[in-house]
């Protein structure tokens, strides 16, 4: 049993290694950011109230997202733990995430601290373009795809998301540094945060962050 919370600011690079990660341990990634855009293109009553939130860059009410979370969490695939991914954002919702593995006599296992300096946030998401079918994300400059526009896994189109344009972007790292970087503090209180540098490439943030998950696993088992 493996539960993970992957921390870091918008732009950080935590879906770019939560796909990667999830797969390699076998773990389902339990993005909140989206399962709200999943919610927004099939236009439910849940897609439809976290709209205005989304597109202005602020953070949907913890009572939806931790509603969300619970029913994600309930299903079988998660038999075995979670990547969580943008979740929690808040100490609310970090409480509410523990009573939730409480009641499965779970916890929190590991928190990996991708950091990355907030200039560098800034044009990791300026650049950033995601395929419409996978969910594979691109940087123009960092890590573009082998044809403009194009998915390399599944040649579907890129798009960039609503939320990503210059204001939202500001606005969303701002709110990263008043309401979720409190968290940082409040999994360190507990021992389970561990930084990374987020600044060198994607393969070496993969390789350290496989590290320290393996090794929490192996403390566990030991
Ligand atoms: P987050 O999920 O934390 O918001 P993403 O995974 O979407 O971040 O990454 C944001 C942008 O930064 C994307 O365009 C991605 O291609 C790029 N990126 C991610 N990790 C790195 C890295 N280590 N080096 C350079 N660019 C990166
Ligand atoms: P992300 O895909 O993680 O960048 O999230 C995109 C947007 O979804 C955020 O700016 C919020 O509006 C919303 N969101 C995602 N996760 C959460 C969360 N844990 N709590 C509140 N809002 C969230």
């Amino acid at each position: 049993m493996t539960y993970v919370v992957l921390m870091g600011g918008p732009g950080a690079g935590k879906g770019t290694q939560a796909k990667i990660l999830c797969k390699k341990l076998g773990l389902p990634q339990i993005a909140t950011g989206d399962l709200f855009r999943e919610n927004l293109r099939e236009n439910t009553e849940l897609g439809q109230l976290a709209r205005t939130y989304m597109n202005g860059g602020d953070l949907v009410p913890d009572e939806v997202t931790v509603g969300m979370v619970k029913e994600r969490l309930s299903r079988p695939d998660c038999a075995n733990g979670a990547l969580l991914d943008g979740f929690p954002r808040t100490i609310s919702q970090a409480d509410a995430l523990e009573t939730l593995l409480a009641e499965m006599d779970e916890r929190v296992h590991i928190v990996p601290y991708i950091h990355v300096n907030p200039d560098l946030l800034l044009q990791r998401l300026a650049g950033r373009w995601t395929c419409s079918a996978c969910g594979r994300v691109y940087h123009v400059l960092f890590n573009p795809p082998k044809q403009d526009g194009i998915c390399d896994l599944d040649g579907s189109a890129l798009y960039q998301r609503d939320d990503d344009t210059a204001e939202t972007q500001k606005h969303r790292i701002a709110v990263y540094f008043k309401q979720t970087a409190p968290l940082l503090d409040y999994y360190k209180n507990k021992g389970l945060l561990v930084e990374i540098n987020g600044e060198q490439s994607i393969e070496q943030v993969q390789k350290e962050l496989l590290q320290v998950i393996k090794e929490s696993d192996r403390q566990r088992t030991d």
